[in-house]
Parts: C-alpha cells; structure tokens; sequence
C-alpha cells in the first residue's frame, strides 16, 4: 500500500517554525517513499478561521519548497461528513449533551477531591433540555463496547488509555464537529496511512483510536515527532517571540535554506 501523509495546520494564526518542521517531516516521509502528501485546512472553528491565513499557509509552503497532491481539502466543506459520523455514534447511545459552560466545567475541576484534569461528567445523565449544548463521548461506556485498543507509534504498540482523557467533546456548542471526530474522520477519508505531528498530540491520539474503532474506520501509523526546541531547550513558540515564517519570508530570508536547515536539525 502506497504511503500517504498530510499536514494538517488550522488557519487561526501564523505559521512558525514548529509547523514548518512539521510539514517538512510529513512532506518527506511520502517523497521519499514515492507516496503522496496532501494539505488539510482544519478551519472548522468558523469564529477563530481566517480565509487570508490560508492563503498565507499555502505561501509559506511553497517558500519552504513544499509540494503537496491533489486539492486543498477544507474541512469546512465537508460537515455533512462529521454530523454522519456524530449520528453513528448518536444511535450507539455513546454520545450526550452537554450545557456546561467553561466556567463550571474550571469550577468543577477546582474542587477539592482529587485533582481531575478531565471533564467531570456532569452532565451525562441530565435530561435533554433546549439550551446551548456540546456533544460528548461517554468513554467508560465507548471503552467497554470496543474492548482492548492499541496502535502503533514509531512502530512501537501503545496500549489505549483513552480513559483517561475523560469524555471528550465531539461536537462543540460553536461549531458542528471537534477537532477529534473531524480529524479521525478525514485522514479515514483521505487514505492517510501514516500520520506525522507533533508530540503535543500524542495523548489524544488515544481518543482517535476509540472514535476509529467505534466508526470502524482504519488506523493509520503514527509518527509523533518532537517538538522543535531553541538553544535554551524551550520549545519554540510565539511567546518567545520566535518570526513566523510569513515575517521571514517578507523579510527575504530563502525558505529553501530554512527546510534545508531544519532536516539538518539545526535551529
Ligand atoms: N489542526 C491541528 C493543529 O493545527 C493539527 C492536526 C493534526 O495534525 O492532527 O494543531
């Protein structure tokens, strides 16, 4: 089976040198194995989506000498597809409906029994009401449907433990899919058979795992890379005060040599 990967940037901000990384470990993981590379716009969020940093996402790629396969896929065109999948996992009786606002989900957590970072459940047996409300996945009862889950990360098995990330949001009160359902959903979709990002997303891969089996949609292969830290160990972020590749570009800097650089590893 031909590999296929993809970068996958939400345009609610400037690329930087994270995301050029990124793109680049993608990009050449399909070259070099004659597979194919493709860019995904997750603009779902309507409210922090911007249409000029698309355009500037497709700008910086092609300055770092990127070249992807076939269309730019937008997620926003393709909403139909995640309320399929929330009514397929709606009719399982997997999913519920939310009212919590984030200040009582912060207010919940604060309290003094135990330190929970995930959500605390509240609302999974409250009556359906009309009011705002988001879509979460009941994870005990999503786990014990598809019993023992693993999947591969540089080639090594992980064991599921999406448990503890607690009940997800799949569909949020603002926009009709999360970023978990639609991802899962597209590179099922779109053929990915090799998923290259950054560490940061390691954890909710276990969440991924859950929404596939529950779909019945394949697993890709996951390559987790780590996150591009300065010479003073931090990882390399906007608070730093890092250019982004737009400033670099404007500024004349050859973007050839930036991807040259970072596949040397070098900052
Ligand atoms: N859209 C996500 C982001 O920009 C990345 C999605 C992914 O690679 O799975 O952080």
């Amino acid at each position: 089976m031909s590999v296929v990967t993809r970068f996958a940037p939400s345009p609610t901000g400037r690329l930087h040198m994270g995301h050029a990384f990124s793109a680049i470990r993608a990009h050449d993981v399909a070259r070099e194995r004659n597979g194919r590379f493709l860019l995904r716009i997750e603009d779902i969020d309507g409210t922090r989506s911007r249409p000029e940093h698309v355009a500037t996402i497709v700008d910086d790629l092609r300055w770092l000498g990127l070249t992807w396969d076939g269309e730019v896929v937008f997620q926003s065109a393709r909403l139909s597809n995640y309320a399929a999948a929330l009514e397929q996992l709606r009719e399982m009786r997997l999913l519920y409906r939310c009212y919590c606002t984030r200040a009582e989900i912060a207010e919940a957590l604060s309290a003094p029994h135990g330190a929970v970072a995930v959500y605390p459940g509240t609302c999974r047996h409250s009556p359906a009401r009309d009011a705002p409300h988001c879509w979460r996945l009941d994870m005990a009862a999503a786990l014990a449907r598809c019993g023992d889950l693993s999947w591969t990360d540089h080639g090594r098995v992980v064991a599921n433990e999406a448990l503890a990330q607690g009940d997800v949001v799949l569909a949020r009160k603002d926009a009709p899919a999360s970023y978990h359902l639609a991802v899962t959903v597209d590179d099922a979709a779109q053929g990915v058979t090799d998923v290259v990002r950054g560490r940061d997303l390691f954890e909710v891969t276990h969440v991924h795992r859950v929404v596939q089996a529950l779909l019945g949609l394949p697993v890709p292969r996951y390559w987790h890379h780590e996150l591009l830290v300065g010479a003073d160990g931090e990882r390399l972020a906007k608070r730093h005060g890092a250019p982004t590749l737009a400033a670099l570009r404007e500024a004349g800097v050859d973007g050839r040599e930036v991807a040259a650089r970072l596949r040397a590893g070098v900052v």
